[in-house]
């Protein structure tokens, strides 16, 4: 019952960490309301009948990216209480990292730009993976922030940047192979 294929994405092959290798921790940053659950719930698979855990903000999945299986356990806790321990805690605790905004609100992209700063204040001398995701690119009436303001910031920031529709499913597992992507890189150079 542990693992399974899941008909909506074949990539996605188990749940549970019990596969071989490491387990890798990638934190969901953003303000309230941009579709961080959202998005979470969908890489849980939870929308295809796969359980998360019982206070619903972890995710533990294993992903095949290109031909090599990645464990994931997906943290969606920054809302979790407003405790700056947790905060702390969360910049500390990720191997990877996913800013989501919204592309409909510009206070969102602004408040991604300080995540960013803040995160690169805590983890100084580390070169970690970070994501800069514009979420709800289906709402193209109420789009606030464009394409290449993104873009342009994620330069700035020195990381990724895609855009994705939660509410579509689109470009949702791009996402999450490019997340695994970029910790292989990373510990790729840090080997050598
Ligand atoms: P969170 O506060 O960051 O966890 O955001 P949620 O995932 O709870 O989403 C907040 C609201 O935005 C919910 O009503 C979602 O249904 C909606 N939402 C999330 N993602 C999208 C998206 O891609 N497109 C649209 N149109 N709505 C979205
Ligand atoms: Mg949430």
């Amino acid at each position: 019952r542990d693992s399974c294929v899941s008909d909506s994405s074949d990539s996605v092959i188990s749940s549970g960490s019990d596969s071989e290798g490491q387990v890798y921790k990638v934190v969901l940053l953003g303000e309230h309301g941009v579709g961080k659950s959202s998005l979470a719930r969908i890489f849980g698979g939870v929308e295809d009948g796969h359980d998360c855990d019982e206070a619903g903000n972890t995710y533990d999945r294993s992903i095949i990216v290109d031909d090599e299986e990645a464990s994931i356990l997906l943290y969606d806790i920054w809302e979790q209480d407003n405790s700056q321990w947790l905060r702390e805690q969360c910049m500390r605790m990720g191997d990877a990292y996913i800013i989501v905004y919204s592309v409909t609100d510009k206070a969102s992209f602004e408040k991604a730009s300080e995540l960013r700063i803040q995160l690169r204040r805590a983890r100084q001398s580390e070169n970690i993976p970070i994501i800069l995701v514009g979420n709800k690119s289906d709402l193209v009436r109420s789009r606030e922030v464009s394409v290449d303001e993104g873009r342009a910031c994620a330069v700035v920031f020195d990381c990724k940047f895609i855009e994705t529709s939660a509410s579509l499913h689109h470009n949702v597992r791009d996402l999450f192979e490019g997340i695994v992507r970029q910790i292989r890189l990373r510990k790729d150079s840090k080997e050598e």
